[in-house]
């Protein structure tokens, strides 16, 4: 799934393209994409809107819209969003035509990406306060704050870092890229962190984000630039996919664990196992380790 340095590509990718450009046409050929609501009158305002900002919250792509709306976009597995593609694309579900004759498509192949449509700023602060917690890059963003919503947390630090509700944008690649560069196991109780390990991981967060953005996103799955090239990340991953090879930092095989469902890339060495998971192993640990919830 298409994470925060992802989202930040398209976004940086699109802005030049879509801002000060009026939308022609729209075409909604998927009805799930507006779900709950009907895609017809979606359709219809957004017709002669103008685009006036692209912007991003976590994995969101919030475009700003004349008349103060705003349009959420989430791509969630496998959505993609293609400036003026050849041919038309399968599983378009989407087509976005500007007044300069380009023309903007979304695809996706599995459904499960949304777009929807906030009439006002203050819906849209809604939308997004209920669905995302603290952004990265933001002075919000800190080892204190982290710490305070993790105090008294038993879920593994990992799930804690993939909950959008507590921090936006880090998803699967991230979470375990971070968790390396600051050397704290993915298995260890969120609310068990110091405050040294929450600043370590806090700054880690944003290298790898950083990192990512600078390779323009990581393509292990579908993931497509607007233009449908590739992101290059997924070559410069240090633990992520990479079980059994050596450790960037240390040499030792990197392993894979399971924590909260998701396949997990640590090195033991680098970030050691918190000492009450040590005794029980790691298949049972795993299995414990199961959050609740997304
Ligand atoms: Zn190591």
């Amino acid at each position: 799934m298409p994470e925060l340095p992802e989202v930040e590509t398209i976004r940086r990718q699109l802005a030049p393209h879509l801002e000060g450009r009026r939308i022609v046409d729209v075409e909604i050929l998927d009805a799930r994409w507006t779900r709950p609501g009907p895609p017809g009158p979606v359709q219809d305002e957004l017709r002669g809107a103008v685009v006036e900002r692209v912007g991003r919250a976590g994995k969101y792509l919030d475009v700003r819209l004349s008349g103060d709306r705003h349009l959420l976009l989430h791509l969630r597995m496998t959505g993609a969003l293609l400036l003026d593609p050849r041919a038309e694309p399968l599983d378009t579900r989407v087509r976005i035509q500007l007044d300069d004759g380009h023309r903007l498509v979304y695809v996706d192949p599995r459904r499960f990406g949304t777009g929807h449509l906030l009439r006002d700023s203050a819906a849209r602060d809604a939308y997004l306060d209920a669905r995302l917690g603290v952004e990265p890059f933001t002075p919000e963003f800190t080892a204190e704050h982290l710490a305070r919503l993790a105090r008294g947390r038993k879920a593994p630090v990992k799930a804690f870092v993939l909950d959008q509700r507590r921090i936006a944008g880090v998803g699967n690649i991230y979470a375990d890229e971070a968790l390396f560069r600051a050397g704290v196991h993915p298995l260890r109780p969120a609310g068990r962190l110091t405050r040294g390990q929450w600043s370590r991981l806090r700054d880690a967060i944003e290298e790898a984000l950083a990192a990512g953005i600078d390779a323009k996103g990581a393509s292990i799955d579908d993931f497509r630039h607007v233009d449908g090239a590739r992101g290059s990340f997924q070559d410069r991953f240090l633990v992520h996919t990479r079980a059994g090879e050596p450790c960037p930092r240390c040499g030792r095989p990197v392993r894979k664990v399971v924590v909260g469902g998701r396949g997990t890339y640590v090195c033991e060495r680098c970030q050691p196992r918190p000492r009450a998971q040590r005794r029980s192993g790691t298949t049972r640990t795993a299995e414990l380790m199961r959050p609740a919830g997304r």
